[in-house]
């Protein structure tokens, strides 16, 4: 889903600065080439090149102290779906995260400079997650695990809507549950071991290991 033009950045906790990957494909990177990058914009470690659209991660970082990561991606269906004038419909359970709403940013070419972010920022308010029309999303969260699960879920989310809007009119849920759901964004417990383990970051053995343990009558 991160194709290779994607970026994903962390906030380092209690400094004004963000890890983000250099500008090739993030799963090219390795640790070593992860940059440090103030809140200006300015990379301050790491060789670089950080990304044009770096502003997006420094501008939802300082006016968000809720987000601890960011992504931005050029995802194929939400691409789709924010072109829509009802936008995405919280129909199912993939989209019950942001039954609150996504907003769509309208002035969403590249978004390298301060100004545009800032302005983007704006419009996405309290939500977690934007449409840059025509371009991509940005998915914020409390932490990685969090950030990427949510972008994943909202990309099939949309292909889930496109899907049904050939079939059937769509109404939203009743956001009854969104407690829990909400909750499910801040520990993605059952999702993030999963991509760990699909996408070979670890063993069975290694996440089996590090998974915590349930207790008698406790359930995800
Ligand atoms: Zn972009």
């Amino acid at each position: 889903m991160l194709n290779g033009s994607g970026h994903l950045s962390a906030r380092i906790p209690g400094t004004e600065t963000f890890l983000i990957n250099p500008r090739f494909a993030g799963v090219l990177a390795d640790p070593k080439d992860i940059c440090t990058v103030t809140f200006d914009g300015k990379r301050i470690a790491g060789k670089g090149p950080i990304p044009s659209e770096s502003p997006i991660h420094a501008a939802v970082y300082r006016a968000r102290p809720d987000v601890g990561s960011v992504i931005h991606c050029h995802a194929r269906y939400s691409i789709l779906v924010g072109l829509l004038d009802q936008g995405l419909i919280p129909f199912n359970r993939e989209a019950r995260i942001f039954s609150d709403g996504v907003p769509v940013f309208h002035d969403s070419h590249g978004i390298n400079s301060f100004d545009l972010a800032n302005r983007m920022v704006e419009n996405l308010g309290p939500h977690w997650a934007t449409f840059l029309r025509g371009h991509g999303i940005v998915v914020a969260g409390p932490g990685i695990e969090g950030a990427c699960v949510s972008a994943i879920q909202l990309e099939r989310a949309c292909q889930d809507q496109l899907l049904m809007m050939g079939v059937t009119e769509l109404k939203p849920m009743t956001d009854a549950g969104r407690g829990r759901n909400q909750a499910r964004l801040e520990n993605p417990y059952r999702a993030w071991p999963f991509l760990l383990w699909k996408h070979k970051v670890k063993s069975k053995a290694q996440i089996r290991a590090g998974i915590r343990t349930l207790k008698e009558g406790e359930h995800y």
